[in-house]
């Protein structure tokens, strides 16, 4: 049986159908929409709250996770070799809001991001394991973070 997610859930908006990747594009994964079913859900991306445009230009931690760049130990550099950390922490903290204002309490994030991955995350190119900025920060925050596969096994 399927467990209790509480009220809404909050998803990656590309993995819900939304063009808001680095290359405009989107990951729809329609199992999960599926297993989501009649459940409330908002669906977020959090480098386009934080102010950059779709598409841009991908980005990756220079060293560290979420964790790290939340607590200025870390920075998120893009490929031009711009600085996109404010970006990165804005985004994460305005998601953070949505989901409070919405008593989220589970939060279902595209892996291997460097804002919604839970296990995985991007540095230097390469995927690694840590925890995206918005992950991060839902986490500390005490709201369940799964990535696709482990929230169809959560809701089936
Ligand atoms: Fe998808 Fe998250 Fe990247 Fe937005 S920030 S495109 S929601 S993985």
């Amino acid at each position: 049986m399927a467990e209790d997610t509480g009220g809404v859930i909050l998803i990656s908006a590309c993995v819900a159908g939304v063009c808001c990747r680095y290359d405009g594009e989107m990951l729809p994964d329609g199992e999960l929409v599926r297993e989501i079913g009649g459940r409330p859900f908002v669906a977020v991306c959090p480098e386009v709250l934080g102010g950059l445009p779709t598409p841009r230009t991908r980005s990756f931690f220079s060293r560290g996770d979420g964790h790290a760049s939340l607590d200025g130990k870390a920075r998120l550099v893009n490929e031009d070799d711009e600085d996109v950390t404010e970006q990165y922490v804005k985004g994460a903290r305005l998601t953070l809001e949505i989901a409070e204002l919405l008593g989220v309490r589970l939060a279902v994030m595209k892996e291997n991001s460097p804002s919604c991955g839970s296990r995985q995350t991007s540095r230097g190119g390469e995927r690694v394991p840590g925890m995206g900025v918005t992950s991060a920060l839902l986490a500390r925050a005490g709201i369940r973070v799964c990535n696709e596969s482990e929230a169809r096994e959560l809701l089936r």
